[in-house]
């Protein structure tokens, strides 16, 4: 979506506003800024002024306008960690989980990740697009209005750049923006488990430079793990990848503590994400390296992991915890980011202001776009939730339950569809 200079400007008039600010000293800021009455007005699809209504609306030219009712407005949701691009979904192995399998036993097994490689292989590119684009339609009903989005179920040349142009043509098609990552280090597919090194070339020598060259992807993540990428083949690639001009990511220490915390401060990535079973010793020198947690508790919960990530020892660091959905149809089967506050609040012990900060302005610092989105501040980008709560706390709390009103993209209205127009 690109309606950046086309877009009508906009008022919402009579809301209750909530939002994180950024810092000033680098140092994260947990605390949110409650203003009522508040307005919000903005051009261009960028905002012009927020804070106290009678502040905004002094001297205002007459405008299209959208009055909050006295309900809470917010940022939209940035959902910095997920894998939207597969195709058939893995219900029956949530069956089988059910039945006392674990991932790890589903996996060695042929299924998994590397089920859905096999399956993504088969599918029509333009059936795989429509499955896309729902996914989008989902996250965007529950108030997210930006996503990290992984390639990773392809694992050839020709497959991870399908899914990739597929993430390419989602995003030119919905509202929701999309910030492509390539994570062509995800699995080792099928035909090179008896050859692994031989993919780790394949993806250095040949993935890598293809992506960079077509500008696909911002950022490249390895799944590092000691049965999938160990740590120095992990460092490889993400040098590679860095040397290609995409900023590194990684999966980190999530089943075990594999080194992947140590990887990402070699390598200074961008974001480390999972970091379950990440020695704390190591938190000072994420701090200091400027690389960004991400954690992603309803994984977690979904596979039902006794160790969540030490989230209140990281804040006590110093360092600016982000919170994602992890969305993939293997371990988080959901695009609902306010569940994942709840979870958050419940096993990372958040208070939901750090939650929704978690959620929004600290995502979109692992995005590197936390001068862009994240927050309700002039100059940013009007990306505006409105939500049927009174007070932040009312999300984590009133769990698994829709409370989106409406959703507002870089001006416009675009959710629900029926209502493009405003009142
Ligand atoms: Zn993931």
């Amino acid at each position: 979506m690109n309606n950046q200079n086309h877009t009508p400007p906009l008022l919402i008039h009579n809301a209750r506003l909530a939002t994180p600010v950024a810092s000033t000293d680098g140092a994260p800021n947990w605390q949110l800024t409650e203003i009522f009455p508040a307005a919000l007005y903005c051009e261009n699809g960028c905002i012009v002024r927020v804070g106290k209504e009678q502040e905004v609306l002094a001297g205002l030219p007459a405008c299209e306008h959208l009055d909050a009712k006295q309900r809470l407005i917010t940022p939209g949701l940035v959902d910095c960690h997920t894998h939207p691009v597969f195709f058939n979904l893995r219900s029956h192995e949530f069956v089988q989980r059910v039945q006392g399998k674990t991932y790890k036993e589903i996996a060695a097994a042929g299924g998994g990740i590397r089920y859905s490689v096999r399956d993504l292989r088969q599918a029509d590119a333009e059936a795989l697009l429509q499955r896309v684009l729902q996914r989008l339609d989902n996250f965007l009903q529950y108030g997210t209005t930006t996503i990290e989005a992984k390639s990773g179920y392809g694992l050839s040349l020709e497959h991870e750049l399908k899914s990739l142009e597929i993430l390419q043509q989602a995003g030119n098609q919905h509202p929701v923006e999309i910030v492509p990552t390539f994570l062509g280090a995800h699995e080792v597919p099928d035909e090179f488990r008896e050859r692994r090194e031989d993919y780790i070339k394949l993806v250095v020598n040949e993935m890598i430079p293809a992506v960079s060259q077509k500008k696909l992807a911002r950022f490249a993540d390895v799944f590092c793990e000691d049965h999938v990428f160990k740590a120095e083949a992990s460092r490889r690639i993400l040098r590679a990848a860095k040397a290609a001009g995409l900023r590194p990511k990684i999966h980190a220490d999530q089943l075990t503590a594999s080194g992947g915390a140590e990887v990402a401060i070699d390598v200074g990535a961008i974001s480390a994400d999972h970091l379950e079973n990440t020695p704390p010793a190591l938190f000072e020198s994420l701090r200091r390296r400027g690389v960004v947690p991400v954690l992603l508790p309803g994984a977690d919960f979904f596979i039902r992991a006794t160790k969540y990530a030490d989230a209140r020892a990281m804040i006590a660091a110093g360092l600016p915890v982000a919170i994602s959905t992890d969305f993939n149809p293997g371990t988080c089967m959901t695009e609902n980011l306010p569940m994942i506050m709840t979870l958050a609040c419940l096993h990372l012990r958040l208070t939901p202001a750090e939650a929704f900060v978690a959620a929004t302005l600290h995502a979109a610092q692992a995005l590197d776009m936390g001068n862009r989105i994240g927050s309700l501040e002039v100059g940013k980008q009007a990306d505006v939730v409105i939500w049927n709560a009174e007070s932040i706390e009312e999300i984590p709390y009133h769990f698994a339950v829709n409370l989106v009103q409406q959703v507002i993209k870089q001006g416009c209205v675009v959710w629900p569809r029926n209502q493009a127009s405003v009142n």
